[in-house]
């Protein structure tokens, strides 16, 4: 845990956001505004990064506060990763049709948001998806494309249908229902870092997870939190800027994060309809009130790519979208999101959305 005194650079890590990394060094118009930062290491797989500003002086509870939010980050980690045999998704994946499975209130409401938000996408998030996102990872490692009949096994056996949710757990009515809630958890951890930075009276804070940020208060007593949203096709630059404030942005479809097959580029996103792997929208970043919700939308979009997306995303959300290739791409943007820029993009159209 550190004051900051020097610029930071991002290294190799690739993010399609990124919270402005000199924060601290811009001029503030009150000094009593001190940016505290932690970088916490091995948190959800990527690089995270904690900023609070605590109350005039009050430097120890700042930095009690950076602790309190990473172990939050931790505890949401261990309830949810897939990764990790003994977590509470974990064991509900491995129980058997009709065992009750108890879960946390937290696990209890992801589930219960991934299930809106597979309603309110038409089915283009849907977290059951569990068994066709190991099929394509391990056709990523083994070189080969998965079998249809296999995908469409796994399908059938992994579904929303098939899943019960109650106050204080699950049950399964089949055997092979997986859930993996890659795409939203990490928006609920974020959301309750920011929580805790709250509830301990921080002026301000911010959580980034591999550049899904949510942000509350001002670093200076006046701006919003600058956030850069960097370049898809070059992860050194950036196409613009906006500022942050009391709001989350999540984005999905980076470069960083795709399959390869016998070369062939694939997304780790997954479309429940072709049971392939998403057509490529390069990037698509949401601005929500929580990180939840950006989350699964930012997901969700890039399944669904710009017409339906824009069309389907709540009048409440905004977004951007990057589309097309590295020389001939596109930037489309709802109102609302543009509004947020300080720093426009090259390219950027602004999407009419139905009233
Ligand atoms: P994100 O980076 O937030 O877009 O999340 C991507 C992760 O979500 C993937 O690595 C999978 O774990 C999971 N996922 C893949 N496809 C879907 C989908 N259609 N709906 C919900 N989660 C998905
Ligand atoms: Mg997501």
């Amino acid at each position: 845990m550190k004051n900051l005194r020097e610029p930071l650079i991002f290294g190799a890590v690739i993010v399609v956001l990124a919270i402005v990394a000199a924060i601290s060094l811009w001029k503030r118009p009150d000094a009593s505004f001190q940016v505290l930062e932690h970088r916490p290491q091995a948190v959800m797989g990527t690089a995270t990064r904690l900023l609070v500003v605590p109350p005039p002086g009050d430097v120890p509870r700042g930095e009690a506060t950076l602790s309190s939010a990473e172990r939050e980050l931790r505890r949401v980690e261990a309830l949810m990763s897939v990764r990790l045999d003994i977590s509470e998704i974990s064991r509900l994946n491995q129980a058997a049709a009709g065992d009750f499975v108890p879960l946390s209130t937290d696990s209890v409401a992801v589930l219960m948001a991934a299930r809106q938000a597979h309603d309110a996408t038409h089915g283009a998030f849907d977290v059951t998806l569990g068994p066709l996102i190991k099929l394509w990872r391990e056709g990523a490692v083994n070189g080969v494309e998965p079998a249809a009949e296999r995908l469409q096994a796994a399908r059938d056996s992994s579904k929303w249908s098939l899943l019960q949710i109650r106050d204080d757990g699950a049950v399964k009515a089949g055997d092979g229902l997986q859930v993996d809630l890659g795409g939203i958890a990490k928006g609920y951890a974020i959301d309750r870092g920011i929580a805790a930075m709250r509830n301990l009276g921080m002026r301000g804070g911010v959580v980034d997870v591999g550049g899904d940020v949510r942000a509350f208060g001002t670093f200076d007593g006046e701006r919003g939190w600058p956030v850069d949203i960097l370049d898809p096709f070059s992860p050194d630059g950036r196409l613009g800027r906006f500022s942050l404030r009391d709001k989350a942005v999540c984005t999905s479809g980076d470069y960083a994060r795709t399959i390869k097959i016998r070369g062939a580029k694939f997304s780790h996103i997954i479309d429940p309809r072709s049971l392939r792997p998403a057509a490529f929208v390069p990037s698509v970043s949401v601005i929500a009130d929580t990180a939840m919700e950006a989350d699964a939308w930012a997901t969700a979009m890039s399944v669904l790519g710009p017409e339906e997306g824009f069309a389907l995303l709540p009048p409440e959300l905004d977004a951007l979208m990057v589309v097309g290739t590295e020389g001939d791409y596109r930037v489309l943007a709802t109102e609302g999101f543009a509004r947020y820029l300080t720093e426009r993009p090259a390219h950027l159209e602004v999407i009419e959305r139905a009233p």
